[in-house]
């Protein structure tokens, strides 16, 4: 009797001890504004790791050991996809490519190069498609905190849609004017009203060239141009010629949100940085 009693206190006791492990999801994430977004929607309630950290390039980055057995040992792998990080994700079966969620007519294509990837700084994009398959992946992991995760992702996306606002009060009326940028970053906020982006580099990643540095700086000269900017990240020295050429300071406008603590102070961020620029135009 005395046995059967300890048996059954101790299959007790490794039911609870079960139970505990399966409620703490792990989360890989690649990219930190995906990390700070997840991050938000969860709490406590699951383990979010960062594979790419902030002030790494996520264009040249390689995974070390640390971060391989991090990222097989978790639960749900969410990464950005088109062509900025799958070639470090082939082999895992539970990667949500966020990609993948926003409708390819909305993607496009710098010049020729293929579609650009940064649909993390579209405060639309990320309110319309992104949240919301976060949201849903979440869910299937631990549906008993459904309704907390959906309400934090709620309250997520009523300040992006804020922050959208006040970009299309700055920029709406920009119709046809320029930005220069390093890097093709902040492709699709600019789009979206109509600016016109001249990138340092001639499509993703790629490094410029002289003879393009040149029509860049001709180009901006014959036009409206809103402001210089360049990522944190990056190597500035094309920029500071262009910025030199045309006269006009440059700005640091992030795209990963280095020292952000959520992805609207990432936006805020850039919207005060856009804002510094067209007061110096
Ligand atoms: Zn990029």
């Amino acid at each position: 009797m005395k046995g059967k009693v300890a048996n059954f206190i101790s299959l007790m006791l490794f039911l609870l001890a079960l139970s505990r492990l399966s409620f703490a999801s792990t989360i890989a994430v690649s990219i930190n504004p995906y990390y700070l977004m997840v991050k938000e929607i969860v709490g406590e309630k699951a383990e979010v790791f960062l594979i790419i950290k902030p002030g790494v390039d996520p264009h040249s980055f390689s995974p070390t050991v640390k971060d391989v057995k991090a990222i097989s040992r978790a639960d749900l792998i969410i990464a950005n996809g088109l062509g900025l990080d799958e070639f470090y994700l082939r082999g895992y079966k539970n990667v949500l490519y966020l990609g993948e969620k926003v409708p390819s007519e909305i993607l496009e294509g710098e010049d020729h190069h293929g579609v650009n990837p940064h649909i993390w700084l579209s405060p639309d994009l990320l309110a319309r498609y992104i949240i919301p398959s976060i949201v849903e992946e979440i869910t299937k992991l631990d549906r008993a905190n459904d309704s907390f995760y959906k309400e934090r992702a709620e309250r997520l996306i009523n300040s992006l849609k804020d922050i959208s606002k006040r970009f299309d009060e700055l920029l709406q009326s920009r119709r046809n004017s320029m930005v220069v940028l390093d890097h093709p970053s902040y492709f699709y906020l600019f789009k979206k009203y109509g600016i016109k982006i001249l990138s340092a580099e001639e499509g993703h990643g790629k490094q410029p060239t002289i003879s393009h540095i040149k029509k860049i700086i001709e180009e901006a000269q014959k036009s409206n141009l809103i402001g210089i900017f360049v990522g944190p990240q990056f190597n500035k020295s094309a920029i500071e010629v262009i910025s030199r050429e045309l006269k006009r300071s440059y700005h640091i406008l992030d795209p990963i949100g280095i020292e952000a603590k959520g992805i609207t102070e990432l936006f805020e961020k850039a919207y005060r940085t856009i804002s510094e620029a067209l007061d110096e135009g």
